[in-house]
């Protein structure tokens, strides 16, 4: 493999364009036309081929080397493009910008070629390169003191926003928005998560000298404040982003938005990568979106409105008007089915207007783009007259998406009278996009062009005559034009005698012998043909000229479309929502600004819908009540029971509920949450290199360090990674610590039952447990949360459950009737009947206990996952061994007679 690029000197004439392409982006594969071929040079080649299963060739020598070269074909670049750029490359089209005929009249040696554009992840804007239903935000970076300034830009919509942010804040915003690309001025190393998460796609580029003027300048504003108040750290960042979109788009402006300063952290609620990764937001844990509450609640129609709801869902509010409003919208097409049908059967199938603009504005689009917008902007106003037809008056998130829906109506009559939607081409090349009609000039042209072919058509009649052969036929050739074709046989005798005279128009000419047939012209074709390919080429000219001006009319109404565009996709996620209230029982939270949370019948709407999905047992609706005096609840039960499932969807009615959508319940009180937790314990982070313990210490510190008497905390299993003491311990000091200091409301599920006991002494704490029946031996869980604390922990039935072989569960169901007889103070001489272990424990207190037994004792059997179960097994066989050497050793001193 080719290590690095060659010097330059003494390249061919088109080598040396590849080399000044090379040096001009050189982070980026060059894309080099070449004809029908894209093709990848040198390293290049090397670097692309694996990754687009294509074969490395040699070609031509450079240096006196051969140079590596591979290719793909211009038609299908957009895949393997794609592959690249999914693979983390960029890369830098190199594109020819004459053709060889243009090039031969300059008397050039070669071609020119420049590079027109540089593909990056994040400022593509093809369909095949982005993900219909998620931004592609590219993210930059600058540094201010202990803090950044941040600001995301999706060219493929036109979404533009800033934020200063503290450092350590920088991880949630980065779970939030999950970035394709970012820009920074100097490697971050010391932030792991940025690095972690864009391998390779962190451009470095020097700060702009003055970020606020590129602002001005390029949005035509003599001064920012109207956008809001930046600091200039956003500043900063903002004009970075902006000048790497133009850099890579070869000087071509993409149509933003003003960038819109959000205002820190506060206005929204705070979610950790943690998380929204136990949450299970937009990314299952494997990564996938199957399972997870973006999946079950996504009843929207369109693209815009899916990206919409999760950028809601991925950050929901935290400010109580801001909710409200949006409930209202929901509230309002809850009500108004009749609203809510028309506006929905309007919604389905609309195209993704915002990423049509962004196509057109950078002259990157097809007529299906020209026709998505007058489709667009039709919707538009069917929507806007379904809203402002309501018989209830609309809420004023209603009443401003339908004032954004509406854009100056003459674009729309205009664009429906230029299409000819009925023969749309795919490419603009093919020409036929402007209908008929619309222009008089393009129609007389075309006229001119179709009456040359009609010409000639009749041509061929007069030619069959006049050469005395019928079989004659006037074919359009690619690249010599309309020529006459005669089967081989009578061509031969016309052109050994020809009954029309040279010099007349009819004459024949030769121009070309083939296997089966010869092909003429005579001066009538030739001068028909010229009229015909001029009158093309003048019509295909007036139809660009008129694609132009709608692109015209279109960009100067850009942001009034792109404003009607989001209006949409919000009142597609406001439908959407009062879709599943009407079909699903779903309601309107109540917020409010006390530190309450009071569910009734709530359901976790990712496992109710699998459930619902597999035909299974319905769901079991839970209330939840962590009102003043019972904030904290501690949750007890067996394995399976259901707590985890309970926790989550308590976790997933405040996300739900700030995000501004209904909630799964039949009732829900909410006082607003600044800050969510959610943590399961004993997950291990392999890949990050941590233990299991250390991972879950890290998580806990970090909602100690965080968490504030505003917050919800949900806790699952927090301690199960060490052992028992240990856990318990560290569990107790959590709970004390979030019940006294922090004291905020927090749900809390452990398999620790003494929790139960010591949780007597904290006031605010209430004890909730899983239902469980026993039914012939069988345990049934009932899936239902009941007061108190579980009574018993049911891990043998959960065993057999899991196939544990009926030998062993009977022998666990006498261990276990023992030892909990011990517990009730039963006398010690059952136990001793049942367990010659513990018979020997019990008469010989003071005996010191040997490794492996202390190393049982300490292990609470229920409370181990397969894995640990599996290490605490080869921990004891270790032991065992320690044990067979040391009496090997020492035969007499046996270190404990008790070893049965
Ligand atoms: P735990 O955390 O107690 O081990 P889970 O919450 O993981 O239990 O629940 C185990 C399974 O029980 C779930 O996968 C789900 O299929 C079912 N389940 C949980 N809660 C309910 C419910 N409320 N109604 C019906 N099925 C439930």
């Amino acid at each position: 493999m080719t290590d690095s690029i060659p010097p330059a000197e003494g390249a061919t004439p088109a080598l040396a364009q590849w080399f000044a392409a090379k040096a001009q982006h050189p982070d980026a594969l060059v894309f080099f036309r070449m004809g029908d071929f894209f093709e990848l040079f040198f390293n290049d080649a090397e670097r692309a081929a694996p990754v687009l299963d294509i074969a490395v060739a040699h070609r031509g020598e450079h240096r006196g080397q051969p140079v590596p070269m591979a290719g793909v074909p211009v038609h299908a670049w957009e895949a393997y493009l794609a592959r690249l750029i999914r693979a983390g490359f960029r890369v830098a089209v190199c594109d020819q910008m004459e053709t060889p005929e243009q090039a031969k009249a300059r008397r050039a040696s070669t071609i020119r070629r420049e590079v027109v554009r540089v593909v990056t992840p994040s400022t593509v804007t093809e369909d095949g390169l982005l993900e219909a239903t998620r931004p592609a935000w590219l993210l930059a970076l600058a540094e201010a003191g202990d803090g950044f300034g941040c600001a995301w830009l999706d060219v493929s919509t036109g979404g533009f926003e800033t934020m200063a942010l503290p450092k350590a804040e920088l991880g949630a915003l980065l779970a939030r928005l999950e970035p394709v690309e970012a820009v920074a001025e100097r490697d971050l190393a010391e932030l792991p998560e940025l690095m972690h998460r864009l391998p390779g796609r962190i451009a470095h580029r020097v700060k702009p000298r003055d970020p606020a003027r590129l602002l001005r300048e390029a949005f035509g504003v003599a001064t920012l404040e109207g956008f809001g108040v930046f600091t200039e750290a956003e500043l900063a960042a903002a004009a970075q982003a902006l000048s790497y979109v133009r850099e890579t788009q070869a000087g071509a402006l993409p149509r933003l938005d003003p960038p819109r300063p959000q205002a820190g952290a506060a206005g929204t609620l705070a979610l950790d990568a943690a998380t929204r990764r136990s949450l299970e937001i937009l990314r299952d844990q494997r990564g996938g979106d199957q399972a997870t509450l973006f999946g079950a609640v996504n009843a929207t129609l369109t693209a815009a409105g899916a990206r919409e709801l999760a950028g809601r869902l991925s950050a929901p509010l935290a400010e109580a008007e801001a909710v409200s409003a949006r409930h209202d919208a929901v509230s309002f097409l809850l009500g108004a089915e009749a609203t809510r049908g028309a506006l929905r059967a309007g919604l389905k199938g609309a195209p993704d207007m915002a990423r049509a603009l962004a196509r057109l504005a950078l002259d990157r689009f097809a007529p299906r783009d020209l026709a998505a917008l007058l489709a667009g902007l039709r919707i538009a106003a069917s929507v806007r007259d379904a809203v402002l037809s309501a018989v209830l008056p609309a809420p004023a998130l209603m009443a401003e998406a339908a004032v954004a829906l509406a854009v100056e109506p003459s674009l729309e009559a205009e664009l429906g009278r230029a299409l000819n939607l009925q023969k749309l081409p795919a490419r603009l090349e093919d020409g036929g996009v402007i209908a008929p009609g619309y222009d008089g000039e393009l129609d007389a042209l075309r006229r001119l062009r179709d009456g040359g072919r009609d010409a000639i058509a009749a041509l061929q009649q007069d030619l069959a005559q006049a050469w005395g052969i019928a079989s004659v036929k006037i074919r359009h050739h690619q690249q010599f034009g309309f020529l006459a074709e005669v089967p081989a046989a009578p061509a031969e005798k016309l052109l050994r005698a020809s009954p029309v005279p040279a010099g007349q128009p009819l004459a024949p000419i030769h121009r070309q012998t083939m296997a089966n047939a010869v092909r003429f012209t005579c001066a009538a074709l030739a001068d028909l043909d010229r009229k015909v390919a001029e009158a093309g080429e003048r019509a295909a000219a007036r139809e660009r000229a008129c694609v132009a001006h709608l692109k015209r009319l279109i960009l100067a109404q850009g942001d009034a479309i792109a404003r009607a565009a989001r209006a949409l996709a919000e009142v597609d996620v406001h439908a959407a929502s009062a879709t599943l209230a009407a079909e699903g029982g779903w309601c309107r939270p109540e917020l409010t600004e006390r530190a309450e949370f009071c569910i009734v019948a709530g359901r976790h709407p990712v496992v109710e819908a699998m459930q619902k999905r597999a035909r299974g047992a319905a769901f079991v609706p839970n209330d939840c009540d962590l009102s003043p005096g019972r904030r904290l609840c501690l949750l007890t039960g067996p394995n399976m029971a259901g707590k985890s499932t309970w926790l989550r969807q308590n976790a997933l009615m405040v996300v739900l509920a700030q995000a501004g959508l209904f909630v799964p319940a039949h009732s829900a009180r909410i006082g607003l949450v600044d800050r969510l937790f959610s943590r399961v314990g004993g997950g291990d982070d392999i890949a990050g290199g941590r233990s299991t313990f250390m991972v879950e210490m890290a998580e806990t510190a970090a909602i100690l360090n965080q968490a504030t008497a505003r917050s919800l905390v949900v806790l699952d299993e927090v301690g199960r990674g060490t052992a028992t003491w240990d856990g318990l311990a560290i569990a107790w000091a959590v709970l004390e610590a979030l019940h006294d200091r922090i004291r905020c409301r927090a749900i809390f599920a452990t398999h620790f039952h003494e929790l139960t006991a010591l949780a007597g002494r904290l006031p605010e704490v209430a004890l909730a447990s899983m239902k469980v029946r026993e039914w012939r031996g069988e345990v049934v869980f009932q899936h239902l949360v009941g007061p108190g604390a579980s009574e018993r922990s049911w891990g043998v039935h959960v065993a057999r459950l899991a196939g544990v072989p009926r030998p062993v569960l009977a022998r666990a169901n006498q261990v276990l009737s023992a030892l909990e007889a011990r517990a009730r103070g039963g006398g010690p001489d059952a136990l001793a009947e049942e367990l010659p272990l513990f018979a020997q424990r019990v008469s010989q207190p003071a005996k010191p206990l040997s490794p492996i037994e202390s190393a049982l004792a300490e292990m609470d059997i229920d409370a181990l996952s397969p894995r640990e179960a599996q290490e605490a097994l080869y921990r004891l066989k270790a032991l065992s061994a320690e044990v067979d050497a040391a009496q090997h050793e020492n035969p007499v001193a046996r270190p404990s007679d008790t070893v049965v």
